[in-house]
C-alpha cells in the first residue's frame, strides 16, 4: 500500500480523498495555490506544498510543480480528484515516468474516453446503445445536412473534445445548422483547443441517468447502480438521486450488466461512469467519465462502499473488497450541489461565510471544506458543500432534505440552498417526473 498521497486538487474533493487515506493510514499532502492557504484540507493533511500564485493555471494546472511536490515529500501516488488534471492523459503519463503511481485508469484509456467520436465508436463496438448521429467526425455542412435528414430535427451540434457542457449547440431546423456548426466550432477550439464536431440526435426529454463502474487489475468488474442527474442547468448537474425513479430492478441489473461487460471487454482500471440518456425505456450513450464524479456520494450511501479507498486499493493492485453479488442496494440516497451563488440568476457570490452550522442527525452526510471565517476565493468554481441525505426509502429520503434544508445555516455570501428548498416541495419533483429540461422550465415560469 502506498505510504503517502499528494492530493492534487483543493476543496470538498481534496478533504474528501484525505478522509479515506487518513482512514486507511496512508500520509497525505495537500498542494495548494496561494489563495487557499488556509483551506481546511491544508490544514488537515500531513504536510502541504505551496504550488503557485491563484490561477488555476499556474497552480492546480501546473504540472511541474506538482511534479515538484512529489520529489520533495517523497510521495508515492497522486489522486487528482475530478476536474483539473483528473482526465489528463499526459499527467497521468509524466508521473508514471517519474515512478509514481496515478490514482486513475491507464493514460491509454483517459486519452481514448476524452476524444468523445472515438469513446461512441468504442463503446458501440463493445456492445453498448448509443444515441443516432454521425458516424465519426462531421466536416462539413453536407454531411451534417446528410446525418440530419437521417435522424431527423433536431439535432445536436457537440465538440469531441467537449465537457461541462461547452461546444454543444443545438439546431431546431436545417436553416439553423450551419450556424450551430460555427458556434460550435468556435466555441470548442477557444475551450479546448480541438474544433472536432460530431453530431446527435437531440432527445427531447431524456433523463440523464449514469452507472458507476469499478475495475481491478484482477480483472473484475463491478458496477454499482445508477445515478439520476437529470435535475440540469446549462447541461451541469444540480441535484442527484439514487435509485433513478425511473427504473426498476430488472431494469438496472439489466443496464449495469451490458456495461460491465463492456468495460471488461476494455480491460478498464479503476472507477469509472458510463453516462446514458435514457427515454422512452430506451439507453443512449453520451460519454464516460475516467475519474471520481462529484456526485460520488449517493451511490456510496446506497451501496455503503467507500469509492475512494477502492480507487487507492485497485491503483495500489489489490483486488476489489466486493463482488457483484455483494453489492446490495439500499435505500434512496439524494445529493444537492450547494454552490455560493444567487439562487435565481446563478451569479456566483464570492466572499467570506460569516457563519457556518452543518445539518446532521440519522443519514445525513455533509462533504465541505468551508468554515465559518472562511473566504471563498473568486478564481474557482462556486461549489461550497454538498447535502448528501440518505433514507430506507425516496419519500423518507425527501422529508430529510427538506429538514435539512431548513436547518443548514451559510451567512455572509448567497448559496442555492433557496433553489433546493423550493424545489423539495414541487410536485413534479416529488413525485419523481422529471427530464434534463425540467429545472431550466420550472426557472423559466417562476422567475
Ligand atoms: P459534457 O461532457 O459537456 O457534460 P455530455 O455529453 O455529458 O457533455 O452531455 C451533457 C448534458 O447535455 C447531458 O446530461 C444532457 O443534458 C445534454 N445532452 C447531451 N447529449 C444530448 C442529446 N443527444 N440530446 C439531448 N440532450 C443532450
Amino acid at each position: 500500500m502506498f505510504e503517502k498521497v499528494l492530493i492534487a486538487n483543493r476543496g470538498e474533493i481534496a478533504l474528501r480523498i484525505h478522509r479515506a487515506c487518513r482512514e486507511m493510514g496512508i500520509k497525505t499532502v495537500a498542494v495548494h495555490s496561494t489563495a487557499d492557504a488556509d483551506a481546511m484540507h491544508v490544514r488537515l493533511a500531513n504536510e502541504s506544498v505551496c504550488i503557485g500564485p491563484p490561477s488555476a493555471t499556474d497552480s492546480y494546472l501546473n504540472i511541474p510543480a506538482i511534479i515538484s511536490a512529489c520529489e520533495i515529500t517523497g510521495a508515492d501516488a497522486v489522486h487528482p480528484g475530478y476536474g483539473f488534471l483528473s482526465e489528463n492523459a499526459r499527467f497521468a503519463e509524466i508521473l508514471e515516468a517519474h515512478g509514481i503511481t496515478f490514482i486513475g485508469p491507464t493514460a491509454e484509456h483517459i486519452r481514448l474516453m476524452g476524444d468523445k467520436i472515438q469513446a461512441k465508436s468504442t463503446v458501440k463496438e463493445l456492445g453498448i446503445p448509443v444515441v443516432p448521429g454521425s458516424d465519426g467526425a462531421i466536416k462539413t455542412d453536407d454531411e451534417a445536412y446528410k446525418v440530419a435528414e437521417e435522424t431527423g430535427f433536431p439535432v445536436l451540434v457537440k465538440a469531441a473534445a467537449g465537457g461541462g457542457g461547452r461546444g454543444m449547440k443545438v439546431a431546431q431546423t436545417r436553416e439553423e445548422l450551419s450556424g450551430a456548426l460555427a458556434n460550435a466550432r468556435s466555441e470548442a477550439k477557444a475551450a479546448f483547443g480541438d474544433d472536432s464536431l460530431y453530431m446527435e440526435k437531440y432527445l427531447g426529454q431524456p433523463r440523464h441517468i449514469e452507472i458507476q463502474v469499478v475495475a481491478d487489475s484482477h480483472g473484475n468488474v463491478v458496477h454499482l447502480g445508477e445515478r439520476d442527474c437529470s435535475l440540469q442547468r446549462r447541461h451541469q448537474k444540480v441535484l442527484e438521486e439514487c435509485p433513478s425513479p425511473a427504473l426498476n430492478d430488472a431494469q438496472r441489473a439489466e443496464i449495469g450488466g451490458i456495461v460491465s461487460k463492456a468495460i471488461k471487454g476494455l480491460g478498464y482500471l479503476g472507477v469509472g461512469t458510463v453516462e446514458f440518456l435514457y427515454e422512452n425505456g430506451e439507453f443512449f450513450f453520451i460519454e464516460m467519465n475516467t475519474r471520481l464524479q462529484v456526485e460520488h456520494p449517493i451511490t456510496e450511501m446506497v451501496t455503503g462502499i467507500d469509492l475512494v479507498r477502492e480507487q487507492i486499493r485497485i491503483a495500489a493492485g489489490l483486488e476489489m473488497s466486493f463482488t457483484q453479488d455483494e453489492v446490495a442496494f439500499s435505500g434512496h440516497a439524494i445529493e444537492c450541489r450547494i454552490n455560493a451563488e444567487d439562487p435565481r440568476t446563478f451569479t456566483p457570490s464570492p466572499g467570506t461565510i460569516k457563519d457556518f452550522h452543518t445539518p446532521g442527525g440519522l443519514g445525513v452526510r455533509v462533504d465541505s471544506g468551508v468554515y465559518s471565517g472562511y473566504r471563498i476565493p473568486p478564481y474557482y468554481d462556486s461549489l461550497i458543500g454538498k447535502l448528501i441525505v440518505h433514507g430506507r426509502n425516496r419519500n423518507e429520503c425527501l422529508m430529510r432534505l427538506r429538514r435539512t434544508l431548513h436547518e443548514f445555516v451559510i451567512d455572509g455570501v448567497k448559496t442555492t440552498i433557496p433553489l433546493f428548498q423550493e424545489l423539495v416541495n414541487e410536485p413534479d419533483f416529488i413525485n419523481g417526473d422529471y427530464h434534463i429540461h425540467w429545472l431550466e422550465d420550472f426557472l423559466a415560469e417562476t422567475t
